[in-house]
This record gives structure tokens, C-alpha cells and sequence, in this order.
């Protein structure tokens, strides 16, 4: 890990306090929330289309155990493969939960589509329970780990947004809807989808559950899931639009030119994101600092260009921050400015995505 900006510290002890939106949804029967019928409801995969190891299946795994974090409410099926005149077969109505990867065209152009069967909601006594669900991912899209500094706009094929499709699909057949917050139920990627930052190498696919997502499986599941993590990404909610974090508060939001020149003794603002998944609240040190290797994932214990103290409950807190550029500042080399939390948090589950990248980008101008 390279190490290559040790700037001087600029520290700032600031106790911030904010306000999240939650929007989290979830399908309802006579005002009972509805879940599988028989929990664990076990998954298959289908072999043929998810071959073993393929980034695919990995993405359903991690999906999979990324719910179960929480709920218990699926389980692992098994592998399963049918084929008819070389092309992969999935069949609906059947008994059984699958999920495949299949032709876009046969999800109505769609990036994913969960199919539940119910035991139906007829009666104004009645509940509704899950019987099956059925995932299906467009097979054009990346499966590969996403890039955190970057929101996703749009999904023409081959955006690495395969697996948060696949975690959202996993999503509907655990009962939940979509969501405008900040949430990996948006719905579609007209609605925006946020990323969070993952350690390379960490098997994080820069998608998981947030606060938001998490709020709507209490509330399907009747209890606060003891699952405790702190998250950092770079992305935030701005007028119900998800945007990255690269933009000036003091300069109405416009976007920093990338990179940003910079001098010594110049202020920097941007926007630093911290997740808190669970209802109980915690108290973390966040820092900003830049690295000229946009894989330097970790927590400075010197060099930082700015350090908080947080005090966050449940959701998503997002905050103007500002740095001051060090004299220090070495010339023709461009850094990337990160986000992070330590990871020495014990209460904090995932220590891989305690930083992120944003997409930021600061150099020193010529001259100065
Ligand atoms: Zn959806």
C-alpha cells in the first residue's frame, strides 16, 4: 500500500449531528407486511447460465449472505441445470425459488426482475406469504467489483452494475419495495444507485444493504437486526437525486473540475458520506486525505487533510467538509481525495468498506 501523501495534518474536532431521509418500502397485505412463508426460503442457482466461479454467481453469494447479515429469511438452494438445444433453461411456477442470468429481451429490457408467487391476498383477514421467488439478471451487465467514486447514471450493457442489480432483485424476494432514499432498492437507474467503498481484494463487490434497506427489513420482520456496521461512500442524496461527491457546497454544488488545481492555503470543499446500517447510534472519527494511488484504502494516523468526530444514528449522514491544501502539497502528481472511518471500530462488522475514493481529483498548479 502505498503511501505516498503525508501531508500535514489539518485537524478539526467538529460534533456533527444530521437528520437522514428514509424512504424504504415494502409489499403489504392488509397492512401486514409480507415475507416468505417458509423461512429460510432457499434459493437455487442455475448452473447453466451462473457457471461455478463465474463473477456471476459470485454475485448472487455475496448478495445472499449480505441479506442474511440481517434476516434469515432466505437460504442456499442449490445448483441446478437444465439445457435444451444449448440454450439455458429457467422455468417459473415450478416449487422452487431460482435465480439466472438472462437475455435482457426476456425481462422486457429491464436489469433484473424478481417474479414472486404468493398464497395471494383475497380476504380483508387474510395475510400474504411468499411462496417462491424468481430472480432474473440482465446477462449484458458487469459483474466485476464497481467502481465506489462513481454513481451509475444509466446501464448500458457492460456497466459494473451487476451485482447491486442482483442485491436489489434479492431485495424484492425478502418483501421489500423500492425506495428513493439512499438505498439499494431505488428504483431502476433512472433513479440513481449508490455505491459504497470496498477495499480491492476484500470480495466486497461495492454493493450492500444500507440504513434505508435495513429500516424496511425491520419493519417487514418485526425486529432491528443486532448486525452493527459503518460504511463510507461517495456518493449523497441532493434534492432526492443521488450525486457523486466531488461538488462544491460553497459554489452551489457545481462539480470541481477534474483534477482540481490547486495551491497551497487554498480551501477545498466537498462532501463527505457515512453510513450507520443499524438503530444504534455510534460515534467514529471520520478523515479526508488524498493519495496519488487510487488504491490506498486505510485510515491516516498522520497526514490527514481533515478529521471529525461523528455522532450518526441510523441512515445515511452526508456533510459539507473542507480542507485546507498543505504546503506540503508535492507538484505533478495528481491525488485522489478519500473518505474514511478506522477500522479498529469493535462494534463495526465490515471493516472493507471503511473507505472510499471520490472522485475528486486534486493537483498542484504550476507556479505555486
Ligand atoms: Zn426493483
Amino acid at each position: 500500500m502505498r503511501r505516498s501523501a503525508h501531508f500535514l495534518a489539518v485537524i478539526s474536532m467538529v460534533m456533527l449531528s444530521v437528520m437522514p431521509v428514509f424512504s424504504a418500502s415494502w409489499k403489504q397485505c392488509n397492512g401486514t407486511p409480507v415475507s416468505p412463508k417458509y423461512q429460510p426460503m432457499g434459493i437455487s442457482w442455475d448452473l447453466c447460465s451462473m457457471p461455478e466461479g463465474s463473477p456471476q454467481l459470485r454475485a448472487f453469494f455475496s448478495a445472499l449472505y449480505e441479506v442474511r447479515h440481517y434476516v434469515n429469511a432466505l437460504g442456499f438452494g442449490a445448483g441446478f441445470q437444465r439445457i435444451h438445444n444449448g440454450r439455458c433453461l429457467i422455468e417459473h411456477d415450478n416449487d422452487r425459488s431460482d435465480v439466472a442470468v438472462v437475455n435482457r429481451s426476456d425481462i422486457d429490457g429491464r436489469l433484473g426482475l424478481t417474479m414472486t408467487e404468493t398464497d395471494g391476498c383475497n380476504f380483508s383477514w387474510e395475510e400474504e406469504r411468499i411462496i417462491t421467488a424468481d430472480v432474473m439478471i440482465a446477462s449484458d451487465l458487469d459483474f466485476q467489483r464497481a467502481d465506489e467514486s462513481t454513481v451509475i447514471t444509466r446501464a448500458p450493457a457492460g456497466t459494473k452494475i451487476g451485482a447491486l442489480v442482483m442485491l436489489h432483485e434479492v431485495g424484492h424476494a425478502l418483501g421489500l419495495d423500492h425506495s428513493n432514499g439512499f438505498a439499494v432498492m431505488r428504483d431502476g437507474l433512472g433513479a440513481r444507485a449508490p455505491f459504497v467503498g470496498m477495499t480491492p481484494g476484500s470480495g466486497g463487490l461495492s454493493s450492500e444493504l444500507t440504513g434505508d434497506d435495513v429500516l424496511g427489513i425491520s419493519r417487514i420482520y418485526g425486529y432491528d437486526p443486532r448486525y452493527r456496521n459503518l460504511f463510507v461512500s461517495s456518493q449523497l442524496l441532493r434534492n432526492g437525486s443521488l450525486v457523486n461527491n466531488n461538488i462544491d457546497p460553497t459554489n452551489g454544488d457545481n462539480i470541481h473540475p477534474d483534477p482540481l488545481l490547486v495551491c497551497p492555503g487554498d480551501r477545498i470543499n466537498f462532501y463527505a458520506t457515512v453510513g450507520n446500517d443499524s438503530s444504534t447510534r455510534e460515534n467514529t472519527q471520520v478523515a479526508v486525505y488524498a493519495d496519488a494511488d487510487p488504491n490506498a484504502y486505510y485510515f491516516p494516523t498522520s497526514g490527514a487533510l481533515a478529521v471529525f468526530n461523528l455522532s450518526l444514528g441510523r441512515g445515511e449522514h452526508s456533510f459539507p467538509v473542507q480542507f485546507t491544501v498543505p504546503a506540503s502539497m508535492p507538484p505533478n502528481l495528481t491525488q485522489n481525495v478519500f473518505v474514511s472511518i478506522p477500522s479498529t471500530n469493535p462494534f463495526d462488522r465490515k471493516g472493507y468498506d471503511n473507505a472510499a475514493r471520490s472522485r475528486l481529483r486534486i493537483r498542484r498548479k504550476p507556479g505555486c
